[in-house]
């Protein structure tokens, strides 16, 4: 049975969800579609009142239910009910995604909402089997450190990967026992507000997930600012990680976890698999038409097989089907917005402008939304705006390299480390260069994200503070007290 559906029978959810039931508001902004550029839905912005609202459920959930002081393992049952609800109710939650964002619902079923189940259970394993720790004291002390969760946890998260990243910021927060407060992105709230009314028929108490619904500046500025909150778990661009910083200095420390930008190298070494590079490269660009934070969106090569790779990787930059979301046979996804594609644009334009020499693409697609032909830049300088900006779109550069210290001072950017990328057949290289490199996740002969949910994911640099997925997701999500008792 095909998954293509009508976007216009889709009905969608409305209202906040707080305290376990829909809080109907008032409209403020339209959205709109990015396949065909349509208005057709409205968002209420939560002021703090609202956030206030949300953050006193969230606790008096806490308190009633005993979400975070229960058997570990009820907690564990929990969630794994919550991922198989999610299974169960994937197409509709590919429809809530595909309509509003940009990925494609011949994606959504088995990639990210199947990805997402599972790491809400990879998760739901650790409830139960990470806690204190009694640590080495003379015979006659005790002492113990004291693990425990932190109460009620905001979370914020962007359009590009709507339910995977509510399910990063949702599955460890809960599994450690605390209740959230989450504001998805203004573009893609749906699916987050399916997966939170899911949460409850799991047997989640009401209360523990609440959805708050608006933009940064109001309601986001609002969460992070809120004093019941005890620890911010953000995903979203580096500008917005520093208004964060900046608003949580000011109105009370509290500890953040901030996934960011990035802008992440792909080194190619003479002796890789070249066609293997170019394969990677190519897909991994395509995917989400290039909007993921760790796209590879820059190319380093080496001179000597500059030329064939060019070639080859031009040749498999092709959009494939372009089309809308909800139609199964898209293989292409549109720019998330309007704003977005005109931002591309004119960097893209500046980049030319700077010197760059275009070898495919750098125009919109001839199509309604906003679509954005795959684009190869070639002769680009360190300074040149498509190297240093993260364009958040469908945008390869291509620098030459000759030695591997040359690789490296070009792969090291100024403000992002998120990713990179290493092609290369000699593991003596693949190791050095490693090391060397300052990004959070390197992939070697390969790119983009597994399903091995044990490692964390992370940037250096500019591209963020602390870890999502893996044990370092868990931890984050609770604090230790040290306790020594005198026997
Ligand atoms: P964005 O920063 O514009 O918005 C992200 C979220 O933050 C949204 O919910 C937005 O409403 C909110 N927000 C914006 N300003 C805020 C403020 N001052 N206070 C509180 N909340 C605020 O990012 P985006 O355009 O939605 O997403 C794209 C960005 O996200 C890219 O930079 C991308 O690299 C990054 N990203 C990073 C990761 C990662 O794991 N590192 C994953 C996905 C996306």
């Amino acid at each position: 049975m095909s998954l293509s559906f009508d976007p216009n029978a889709l009905e969608l959810p409305h209202g906040h969800f707080i305290g376990g039931t829909y809080r109907p508001a008032t409209d403020c902004m339209t959205l709109h579609r990015p396949s065909d550029g349509l208005g057709y839905a409205g968002l209420p912005i939560a002021g703090a009142d609202l956030v206030d609202e949300a953050v006193c459920a969230a606790k008096s959930a806490l308190k009633s239910s005993g979400w975070g002081s229960c058997q570990p393992r009820d907690r564990t049952r929990a969630l794994h009910r919550w991922a198989d609800l999610i299974e169960a109710d994937a197409e509709h939650l590919a429809q809530l995604e595909a309509v509003a964002s940009t990925r494609l619902i011949s994606q959504l079923v088995a990639g990210d909402i199947a990805v997402t189940a599972e790491q809400i259970r990879f998760f739901a394993e650790m409830a139960d089997k990470e806690g204190s720790d009694l640590v080495p004291t003379r015979g006659d002390q005790l002492g113990m450190i004291v693990s425990e969760p932190y109460g009620v946890v905001g979370a914020i998260t962007p359009w590009n990967f709507p339910i995977s990243m509510a399910g990063w910021k949702l599955g460890p927060a809960l599994a450690a026992g605390n209740a959230v407060v989450l504001k998805p992105s203004e573009m893609t709230p749906f699916a987050t507000l399916r997966m939170a009314e899911l949460s409850v028929q799991a047997g989640i108490p009401a209360g523990v997930v609440n959805v708050v619904l608006g933009d940064g500046p109001t309601t986001g500025n609002a969460l992070t600012g809120h004093p019941g909150i005890g620890k911010i778990s953000f995903t979203g661009s580096t500008a917005a990680g520093a208004a964060i910083m900046e608003n949580i200095a000011r109105s009370g420390i509290k500890p953040m976890t901030l996934e960011l930008g990035g802008k992440s190298p792909q080194l190619v070494f003479a002796d890789a698999d070249l066609t293997l590079a170019a394969d990677c490269i190519a897909r991994n660009i395509l995917f989400n038409a290039g909007q993921a934070c760790v796209a590879g969106s820059r190319v380093l090569v080496d001179a000597r097989v500059a030329e064939a790779f060019t070639a080859a990787l031009a040749d498999r930059l092709k959009p494939g089907r372009i089309g809308p979301t909800w139609d199964a046979a898209t293989e292409y996804s549109p720019v998330i917005s309007a704003r977005q594609i005109a931002r591309i644009e004119s960097l893209v334009n500046a980049a030319i402008s700077e010197g760059a020499e275009v070898v495919t693409g750098a125009s919109r697609l001839d199509h309604p939304g906003y679509f954005y032909a795959p684009t190869l830049l070639t002769g680009v300088s360190q300074t040149n705006t498509a190297v240093t900006e993260e364009i958040f779109g469908p945008v390869l550069t291509l620098q030459t390299f000759t030695t591997e210290e040359e690789a490296l001072t070009l792969a090291d950017h100024p403000t992002y480390g998120l990713a990179a990328g290493i092609f290369t057949q000699d593991l003596s290289r693949a190791m050095r260069v490693m090391k060397r490199l300052e990004a959070g996740t390197i992939w070697i002969n390969r790119y983009g994200r597994s399903r091995d949910h044990i490692l964390p994911t992370g940037g250096y640099k500019s591209s963020g503070i602390g870890k999502d997925l893996g044990r370092d997701a868990y931890h984050a999500n609770r604090r230790t007290k040290s306790v020594l008792i005198d026997l």
